[in-house]
């Protein structure tokens, strides 16, 4: 039975991909998104025939990936998962086309880090379901080329804007997935928790919610940190609860994690406000430009704490009020 306790798999990546919702009906959110997607499902289903390329961006744990299950779910097909870093030459992508099921949905992950050979042996596939396969070397090299059946390519970027514009327009469809609002977070950690069998009040849960950087897979795990809380002190999960269970793990009062605040810090501390360059203030946070860019600054960008000007990121007067640090200008807000 697998509701005994020790029959669990618990493991984070097997709890994550439970709570996975399996239908657009199921996703929380994204209602624009949801709605074109409906559609062009639907349009492909009437005409028998494989949906155009999908492409998906946004910041990790928005649901890109539960979009493209989602996506091979309602219009019953295959699906296949790939990345990025996993296809490093012509030859890994040229396999993984080849084998493909007539109308199977390929997911790739992270799409703007594959090889610049594959990219372009994607565009021909993407357009023509056909590739050319190279054989021999120098002077007596030819391309044979090859039929594919037709597939849908569905392909996640956390910047879209890292994509090549040739690659960028062989999308049929574009979306941009959104931060979430705090409501709909609840509806993320109000399913989950019922799902796990937690016990959770609405105070909670609405805790969990904005504390959660807009994010449900954030959620989800601060949920599960919360749920060990209580585990290990017993006790109902009330905001008191909640609250403790999260601070312990570095989570701040508004959701923002120690890299966000390491970043905050040296922006506002280090460097007065800014502005200053990206790869400068990685170092100094001692971070990856790559995560500080895709990662931390959307999140600081969007509830207004750090801006982007031609010369470097700023901090915003909010920052320095979260840091409890004075303004330069004035008064503390
Ligand atoms: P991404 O591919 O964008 O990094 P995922 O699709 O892997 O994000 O989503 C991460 C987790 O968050 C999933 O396990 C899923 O359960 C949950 N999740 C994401 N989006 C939603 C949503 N709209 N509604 C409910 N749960 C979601």
């Amino acid at each position: 039975e697998a509701s005994e306790p020790e029959a669990l798999d618990e493991s984070e990546l097997a709890v994550e991909g439970a709570l996975r919702p399996g239908s657009l009906d199921e996703f929380v959110g994204q209602h624009k998104v949801r709605g074109q997607l409906q559609l062009l499902l639907q349009a492909a289903r009437i005409q028998q025939r494989p949906s155009d390329h999908i492409l998906l961006s946004g910041p990790p744990g928005l649901g890109k990936t539960t979009l493209a299950m989602i996506v091979a779910h309602e219009s019953e097909r295959p699906l296949r998962l790939s990345s990025g870093p996993a296809i490093q030459h012509a030859g890994d992508l040229a396999a993984l086309l080849s084998s493909l099921t007539p109308g199977e949905v390929l997911f790739i992950d992270e799409v703007h880090r594959m090889a610049r050979s594959a990219e372009e042996m994607l565009y021909l596939a993407m357009e023509d379901f056909r590739i050319d396969i190279m054989v021999g070397k120098g002077a007596g090299a030819t391309s044979i080329p090859l039929d594919l059946a037709p597939f849908t390519l569905v392909g996640a970027t956390t910047r879209a804007g890292l994509l090549p514009n040739p690659l960028r327009d062989r999308f049929g469809f574009t979306a941009h997935l959104e931060y979430y609002e705090v409501a709909e977070l609840e509806q993320v950690v109000e399913r989950s928790a019922a799902m796990l069998g937690i016990r959770l009040p609405a105070a909670g849960r609405a805790e969990i919610a904005r504390r959660s950087r807009g994010t449900p897979r954030i959620a989800n795990r601060l949920l599960r940190r919360v749920r060990d809380y209580s585990v290990v002190h017993g006790g109902d999960l009330d905001v008191a609860t909640v609250s403790a269970a999260l601070d312990l793990y570095d989570v701040d009062e508004i959701g923002l994690d120690r890299l966000d605040r390491a970043v905050l810090e040296a922006l506002v501390r280090r460097f007065r406000g800014g502005p200053v360059g990206l790869n400068t203030l990685a170092v100094t946070a001692g971070e990856e430009p790559e995560t500080i860019e895709s990662v931390v600054e959307p999140y600081l960008v969007r509830i207004g704490f750090m801006g982007r000007t031609p010369r470097g990121r700023i901090a915003m007067p909010e920052a320095y009020a979260h840091l409890g640090v004075p303004h330069p200008d004035g008064a503390l807000r």
